[in-house]
């Protein structure tokens, strides 16, 4: 069976403690590979590595740093179809999703720092006709980046790749449910000639080498993506250290749509933002705000648009979703929907687990589940689900609609939908969100701020916001 070793000081190394984690694929519920299970000493070793390979890294020209990261972008390029297979046997997701979207943005992270760091400025402040100031940035150190298991290799590398762009030696963990493809990048780190010590990434479950990560004195910051509750325990250790921390946590996104929207279209789109991915994405919507006067006809497009995503092997081309990403997940996520019967909503389509059948039997599927009928402060539209189950909420007017959008502790992102442009602006500057998409979902730019208030996080990843993260600025003041 692949053994997924930890890729310390550019080689390859089983973990110090000698166990290993079962890997398995959520397709079939088998377990197909397994995981290094490193610790604290793994960690250590990952942080002297990165120590060392600091001084010649941090010191190469940004044009010198560019063209490494570009080759590393030319190669996930070339894998494109191994990392795609390989994501989707691990995640569970789509394959054709993989293909178009987690293994290019993965690509498109490495190009998009690489070549951000050939076109950044600095400030100057002219303080009187004699006094100079101006901003050096330099790289922190070793820093430490921890992702999630829903977009496994694109959250990876856009954590990484501003990292290691701005001149830090990296120390990551992917998420111990989808290591795969976290383990082939490092071999394609090794052939685009990465220097040994750059990038370490060591394998194993949060609580014991997360923590370790968290918990080391050597590294600077932290860029953290996954649950609210682990932000919190992970805030809690490096706050008090004063390590900088990047936080993007959990989303219970909402989507408002008007009465003065193609129904149809808007459907579409809205079920899109739901469902894709399983409804695994924290940009999600998963609370569909409607206004009352079409509200029937919207609820009968969508359930229709929610019909459409049929659940089937990841591999085949006509599945528009796939399985969830573990059992314990998909208990979590058919937990929820009993919650809903019990809080008073109606299922209005899916609700169960699906039986996909053939080497997928044993697979966590579960189908997209539109429900109405729920308060607006019940736990299911107040809590994070990430799967596939969205609720329908109907609104009278525009206030309603944006204390209904608020209302939880949340802060993501948010879609609206409307033709109206005054209002356009006015309730996207009332959203409690740090994302606004309108009459679009998952239109992403890499050059804009990305990342939630509230209990959804701390910090902006993308473009300069990334670059700033990973650097500390230096005022040199001079007076003439
Ligand atoms: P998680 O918090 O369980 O795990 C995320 C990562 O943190 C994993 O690598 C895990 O091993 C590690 N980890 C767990 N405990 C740790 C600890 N004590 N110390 C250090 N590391 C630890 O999250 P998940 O279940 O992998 O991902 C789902 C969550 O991620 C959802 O809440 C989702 O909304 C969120 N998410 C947020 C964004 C965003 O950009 N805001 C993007 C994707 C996912």
């Amino acid at each position: 069976m692949l053994h997924i070793r930890n890729y310390i000081n550019g080689g390859f190394h089983d973990p110090r403690s000698g166990t290993w984690l079962e890997n398995v694929e959520p397709a079939t519920g088998e377990v197909y590979s397994l995981v290094a299970r490193s610790d604290a000493n793994d960690v250590a070793d990952a942080v002297a590595a990165a120590r060392a390979a600091f001084p010649h890294w941090s010191g190469l020209k940004a044009k010198e740093r560019s063209d490494i990261l570009l080759a590393v972008s030319r190669k996930v390029h070339e894998h494109l179809e191994d990392l795609a297979l390989a994501e989707s046997q691990d995640n569970g997701k789509p394959l054709w999703l993989a293909r178009t979207v987690d293994i290019p943005r993965a690509e498109a992270n490495m190009a998009f720092f690489a070549t951000e760091i050939l076109h950044t400025e600095t400030a100057a402040h002219q303080t009187d006709a004699h006094t100079l100031n101006y901003t050096v940035r330099s790289p922190l150190g070793v820093v430490g980046c921890i992702s999630p298991w829903n977009l496994p290799l694109y959250l990876f590398t856009w954590k990484i790749a501003p990292a290691l762009a701005a001149g830090n030696c990296v120390v990551a963990k992917p998420s111990e449910l989808t290591p795969m493809t976290a383990f082939l990048f490092s071999k394609l780190c090794i052939d685009a000639g990465l220097p040994p010590g750059v990038l370490n990434i060591v394998h194993g479950l949060g609580g014991e080498c997360g923590a370790a990560i968290v918990e080391h004195p050597e590294i600077k910051a932290i860029s953290f993506t996954g649950g609210t509750q682990t932000g919190e325990t992970i805030a809690r250790t490096a706050a008090p250290m004063f390590k900088k921390l990047s936080l993007e946590l959990g989303g219970k996104n909402p989507t408002i749509v008007f009465g003065d929207v193609d129904i149809e279209h808007t459907a579409r789109h809205v079920a899109r933002a739901s469902f894709t991915n399983q409804g695994e994405i924290c940009l999600c919507g998963s609370r569909i705000y409607v206004e009352r006067s079409i509200y029937d006809r919207f609820k009968q497009a969508m359930i229709a648009e929610t019909e459409k995503f049929v659940v089937g092997d990841p591999l085949q081309e006509s599945s528009r979703m796939g399985a969830l990403v573990s059992q314990g997940h998909m208990e979590k996520v058919l937990g929820y929907i009993q919650l809903a019967r019990e809080e008073g909503g109606t299922i209005l389509t899916g609700g169960d687990r699906v039986s996909v059948g053939g080497r997928c039997a044993n697979g966590f599927f579960v189908a997209p589940t539109l429900i109405e009928g729920l308060d607006a402060h019940c736990r299911v539209n107040q809590e994070e689900i990430f799967g596939p189950v969205a609720t329908l909420i109907p609104f009278d007017t525009e206030q309603e609609a944006i204390a209904g959008a608020n209302s939880t502790k949340y802060g993501l992102a948010a879609s609206l939908w409307t033709n109206d442009n005054a209002r356009v602006h006015r309730v996207a500057h009332r959203l409690e969100s740090g994302i606004v998409w309108v009459n679009c979902w998952l239109v992403r730019d890499l050059r804009t701020p990305f990342g939630g208030v509230k209990a959804s996080g701390v910090g902006r990843e993308g473009g300069v916001e990334a670059l700033r993260f990973f650097t500390e600025p230096k005022n040199v003041c001079i007076q003439y």
